[in-house]
Order: C-alpha cells, then structure tokens, then sequence
C-alpha cells in the first residue's frame, strides 16, 4: 500500500483558511527548495517537489478545493486498487511554473524543454487589394512572396559540397548548454541556447558559397489565392504549408493573406448587407412609377408606390453579400430612396408647377384656404408661407 498522504495544507504549510497569494507564495518557496534541476539525483527532494505540487495543483484551483475540503483524498482516488498517484493529467503544469519559474529561469524554461526538436516554421503576412465587388463574389488573386527554399548547391545542409556539417563541440550537438549560476536561494542550473552553433548542434566550416552557410536560398513565388465570396476588409485566408521553412524537420509556417477591400462610389457594406440611396423624380414619387435601381447584380427595376416620401426605406432581398460559410445565402440591400426637388426649371416647368399648385391648393387645402382668408397664415407683407416659390 501507498503510504498516507499528508494534508494538502500542511504540505504547503498554510492555514485552512489561506488565501489564493498565501497558497502560491508557499508553493513558490517550496518548489525553489525542492526543484529537480537544483538537487540534481536527490530522491527525497523530488518526492517533497512532487507532494508540494500536487498540493498546490489542488488548493490553488478553487472547484478542486472546494472537493478537497469537502471529501479530503478520497475527492480524488482513483477508485479501490489504484496506483495511489495523483492524476495530473488535464492539468496544465506549464502553466504553474511559467507562472511560477518565470522570474529564476528567464522565462525560457518552456521552450528550452525541446529545444533540438522540430519546430514549425514562421508564417509570413502579406495582403491583397479587392474592389469591392471582388469581396462580395469572391476570385483569384495572384499573390507575390519571397520563401526560404532549400539550397539546392548544398541540399539544404548550408555545407560546401563535399564537406558535411560537424557536431558542435560546445553542446555536443544537443543544441543547448547547461551552466549552473549561484544566487540568493542557492544553486541553479540555468539551460540555454548554444552560443556557438544558435541551437542547431551543428557548425559549418565551409560555408556553402550559394547560400552563405544558411541552407536556404530566397526565391521569389506566385501563388494564387481563392479569395472566398463574402470575405471582409481585415479577414485573412490561410495557406497552410506555404511559409517558412521549418526547423530540424519541423513543417513549413503558413502564408495568411489579409483582404484589404476598397470603397464604393455607391453602395455602403455592413456584414451581409449593403445600403445605398437612389433619387426619384418629384413626379414619379407623387404619381408612382418605375426606378432603375443599382445592385451588385446589375440594375433592378423598382415600383415605386404614388405618394412616396423622401427618405422612404426599400428592401431588395437577396441582393446583399453572400455569406463566408454559405455563398447561396446571401444578405438583403437596403435602397433609401430620395425624392429629388427640381433646382431649375424651365419657364414652361414653373408655369406647370404654379399651376399643380394652385390646383393642388384648390382640391386639397381648403382648410388651408379658410386660415388664409383670417390672415392667420400669411406674414407681415401679407405673402403666403409655406409654399415653394414666391
Ligand atoms: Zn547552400
Ligand atoms: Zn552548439
């Protein structure tokens, strides 16, 4: 049988009660005391690291806690016949010690950890220029960039051809050098990157004269890119495998390809939707009528209903922009249509005009006449108000 556990609070030494910043601020002391990399081979240091650990993993999450309190161990048996060990997994230790580690060990512990295994390579931006018609329908736009391919002279190995690269002897080709440092709380072996060879394990002698020793060769490529039907000022599209070479075998980084889509002289976008303003002849708003109305699809003839008003909002559905996941939906375009006031006029016009509105006033505005005859809706000089000309 395992042995008893001791209590998670009288591991860390803290009260049942300690807040948050007392639980971690007595783990930070003991995992300084207790950390592997400072008792190198010391059993019972490891055993108190990993007891202090599992404490802190437990008290310092608030739900676990709450179990702790509440049922003790048996909050986190593995069931009758188990191991007795602690199920760390699910649980992000990463975390707790870059946290935690973060201040002594310069904060490059994380990656140190494989340092000399492979590593996807860097993603490289650029962008593209879209009317705005391109981002509602979509394309293809053919993109220019400038990638790392493998030395060819070399085959990538940055060596001159018949030489070969040779282990760095500063690492012993593992890429990383240990070097142990005193401080305040003692000993601490401090993992870095090799000066000498940048983390490769290898150093070259005789550089490759193509590639200047660094295995790559920079190469102008097009590419060309499916811009999606609906896609956004801002949105990127992402091409896998397209950027930059990996390391030590790791896969290449990705290309992403930001959109970057201009204005219209006409129509306005908001998500799927577009909104523009379409001018209407004062007769053809008073006596009704057909309008041409401009759309991404081409021109759509519109009634407009006798009587319309400045400002009057239509919805020409389905004529917005098609959705990024689904391009047969699509938004609606929204028309405000604007009843333009003649600026000139021919004389002929005027006198048309004068006329609709004397009979407009001799059919409609009797009330209005009433007020006139009192006086009431005249001015100073006796001239109507409220009317379009003088
Ligand atoms: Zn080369
Ligand atoms: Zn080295």
């Amino acid at each position: 049988m395992a042995e008893a556990k001791r209590d998670y609070y009288e591991v860390l030494g803290v009260e049942k009660n300690a807040d948050e910043a007392a639980i971690k601020k007595a783990y930070r002391v003991l995992a300084k005391k207790y950390h592997p990399d400072m008792n190198p081979g010391d059993a019972e240091a490891e055993k108190k690291f990993k007891e202090a650990s599992e404490a802190y993993a437990v008290l310092s999450d608030p739900d676990k806690r709450k179990q702790y309190d509440q049922f003790g161990h048996a909050a986190f048996d593995q069931g009758a016949g188990g191991a007795g060990g602690f199920d760390f997994s699910g649980m992000d230790f990463s975390d707790i010690f870059g946290d935690i580690f973060g201040d002594f060990f310069g904060g490059s512990r994380s990656r140190s950890a494989n340092y000399n295994g492979p590593r996807k390579g860097a993603n490289l931006h650029t962008s593209v220029r879209l009317s705005f018609e391109e981002a509602v329908f979509g394309c293809k736009k053919e993109i220019e960039l400038t990638v790392k391919e493998n030395c060819k002279t070399c085959n990538g190995t940055g060596a001159k051809p018949g030489t070969q690269p040779s282990t760095c002897s500063k690492c012993g080709g593992k890429g990383q050098v240990v070097f142990t440092q005193q401080s305040f709380f003692g000993t601490v072996r401090n993992v870095q990157t090799c000066p000498d060879c940048g983390g490769s394990g290898k150093i070259i002698k005789d550089k490759c004269a193509d590639c200047k020793g660094t295995g790559y060769i920079p190469m102008k490529k097009r590419y060309s890119v499916d811009i999606p039907a609906g896609i956004e000022s801002g949105q990127a599209i992402n091409m896998p495998g397209l950027g930059e070479p990996g390391i030590n075998g790791g896969s290449r980084g990705d290309v992403r390809v930001e959109a970057i889509v201009g204005r219209h002289p006409i129509f306005q976008r908001q998500d799927m939707n577009i909104f523009s303003t379409v001018p209407v002849s004062f007769p053809v708003a008073a006596l009704g009528g057909e309008v041409l109305i401009d759309t991404v699809d081409g021109k759509v003839a519109y009634d407009v209903k006798p009587g319309t008003q400045t400002d009057t909002k239509v919805r020409l559905k389905g004529k917005g922009v098609p959705s990024l996941r689904n391009k047969d939906i699509r938004g609606d375009h929204y028309v405000t249509l604007v009843v333009q006031v003649p600026e000139k006029l021919s004389s002929e016009a005027k006198e048309l005009l004068k006329q609709f509105d004397a009979a407009n006033d001799d059919s409609l505005n009797a009330v209005k006449r009433a007020q006139e005859k009192d006086g009431r809706d005249t001015d100073k000089d006796g001239k109507k108000k409220g009317k379009f000309w003088k």
